[in-house]
């Protein structure tokens, strides 16, 4: 027997797969679907579909997702399916749609899969679950908290466990204990095999369903939890998002979220309120007018189902929870163009690295020899919208003077007026180069996001500093000067020491440029 709490009220289901509502005589079906036993299928009421969603069916071949709908067990197209197990234990948690933890195949599986309601994903596991002792998973509205239920005993037998302990799940690997529930002597037939375990959210209550010890009839057995829950301190966000970036805990009957994309591709935002009967998305890319889109249903109900769905949906794709709130849509956003080096020469009007003949070079003031070229990027609407200039050629001595210091003498960045680059040819030593695709980038520093290395070489963007950051600001103007081009040692064979990264700032009224590198 399993025990499921629904908003309805409890469903056990047999076996066999019998669906009953308790106090109903005739079953509400499923009779005969799971001939392997549905005693090591994991379930959960999925709100989402109006419907009980089950994985597994007691045989550790399948991987088959069902539904229970309209009287029978269906199965469900589902992407990307986790491995065959016994023994899942399955949560709808509002906001990241259907969890699935716990379950052994040969041995036990640590690992946590959510179901967004098309396709499977796998993650990283909640940690100290022991997969042969649970015996519910379940989601408490009032504290938001994520609890499971487990037999105080390991030995997973035909015997009654002594003692149901519930656990509060307070971030990887650490569960609080709530509360010891002792349901022995009570008349009831709670052996393992014999009953089913159910947190009710409803009333907060831990549901046992099982057979009246003699007689054969079924019956229900329950403890209060309420007020453990309420008692026991809160703990740090305990989040059960299948994103690893900082989620806030999945709260019940939200009605707006502030979601960003952190990663691949960066930048982009996504937000959603509900009022009354609909819900509004808002959509974009940081920094930039967003697009937006209402959404109206027949009831508030409705609206909140359908905005969880879409949320959790934008979980899975990589969407992570703003901590900024609103405010993240106006933090900036910067388009880089990462650069691939060729290996033929630069043609003429062509960006290039490593030399270019027709502008004149200066002279490094350490030891007053002729600097060589480190390349010549010409003016572009999106890639360098210099607003004076034709062009932008770095310089740096060849010698053994300070390259890396900022405004040493020793490098140059240099604003090429037109008519000087009509006389522009790249030099024989020179390799063109390119710019396959543009990428959304944000300030990882200032985001607090790990650095992305290596660097690369690109137009614009934001600096992948290999040390510590070196922000420099315009000596005539004071304005934060932007990163024009980075070059990487390691694709262009430049001499910044090891495995460095060299950097060219602009003002953005063009007052000066700098260069500097760094190396690790
Ligand atoms: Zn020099
Ligand atoms: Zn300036």
């Amino acid at each position: 027997v399993r025990a499921v709490a629904t908003p309805d009220g409890l469903l056990t289901i047999d076996a066999d797969g019998t669906v009953r509502r308790p106090g109903q005589a005739k079953p509400e079906g499923g009779a005969g679907a799971f001939p392997m036993g549905f005693r090591e299928t994991g379930v959960t009421w999925d709100p989402s579909r109006d419907a009980l969603l089950a994985f597994g069916d007691g045989d550790n071949k399948v991987n088959t997702t069902w539904e229970f709908k309209a009287g029978a067990w269906k199965p469900v197209k589902a992407t990307r399916k986790p491995k065959a197990r016994q023994g899942p234990e399955l949560l709808h948690v509002p906001g990241v749609g259907v969890v699935m933890v716990s379950g052994w195949n040969k041995k036990c599986l640590d690992e946590r899969c959510v179901f967004d309601g098309k396709t499977w994903s796998v993650g990283e596991p909640l940690g100290g679950v022991a997969a042969d002792r649970v015996l519910f998973l379940a989601h408490d509205g009032p504290t938001q908290a994520l609890l499971l239920g487990e037999a105080s005993e390991p030995d997973h037998g035909r015997k009654v466990p002594s003692e149901v302990v519930v656990r509060r799940y307070d971030g990887p690997g650490q569960w609080a204990p709530v509360a010891r529930l002792a349901f022995q002597g009570t008349g009831f037939d709670l052996t393992l095999l014999q009953s089913g375990w159910a947190f009710d959210p409803a009333t907060r209550e831990v549901v046992g369903a099982g057979r009246i010890q003699g007689t054969g009839s079924r019956g229900f057995i329950s403890a209060p939890l309420g007020a453990a829950l309420d008692a026991l301190p809160r703990s740090a966000a305990a989040a059960v998002a299948p994103a690893a970036a900082p989620a806030a805990a999945p709260r019940a009957k939200r009605s707006a979220w502030y979601l960003v994309q952190r990663d691949e591709p960066p930048g982009k935002f996504w937000f959603a309120e509900r009022q009354g009967s609909g819900w509004t998305a808002s959509w974009g890319r940081r920094g930039a007018k967003p697009q937006s889109k209402t959404y109206t249903f027949q009831s508030p109900a409705r609206a909140t189902t359908d905005l969880e769905k879409t949320v959790a949906g934008k979980l899975a794709e990589g969407y992570a929870e703003a901590p900024e709130g609103a405010a993240v849509a106006a933090l900036a956003s910067r388009t880089a163009w990462p650069m691939k080096v060729s290996n033929r020469a630069g043609r003429p009007g062509q960006d290039c690295v490593h030399g270019a003949r027709g502008v004149s070079v200066p002279r490094c003031k350490g030891c007053k020899q002729d600097m060589e070229v480190l390349g010549l990027f010409h003016a572009h609407p999106e890639r360098l919208p210099l607003k004076k200039a034709a062009a932008l050629a770095l310089f740096m001595c060849r010698g053994a003077c300070e390259t890396w210091r900022p405004a040493s003498g020793a490098n140059a960045v240099l604003f090429v007026p037109a008519k000087v680059l009509k006389d522009e040819q790249p030099a024989i030593a020179s390799l063109g180069v390119t710019y396959p695709k543009a990428v959304l980038e944000v300030d990882r520093e200032r985001e607090g996001l790990p650095a992305v290395s290596p660097g690369g070489c690109k137009l614009g963007g934001y600096p992948t500093w290999v040390q510590e950051s070196e922000p420099q600001t315009c000596a005539t103007c004071q304005k934060p000067m932007v990163l024009a081009v980075q070059l990487d040692a390691g694709d262009t064979g430049m001499n910044f020491g090891d495995v460095g990264v060299g950097y060219a700032f602009i003002c953005p009224d063009e007052h000066e440029g700098r260069f500097l590198w760094q190396c690790a």
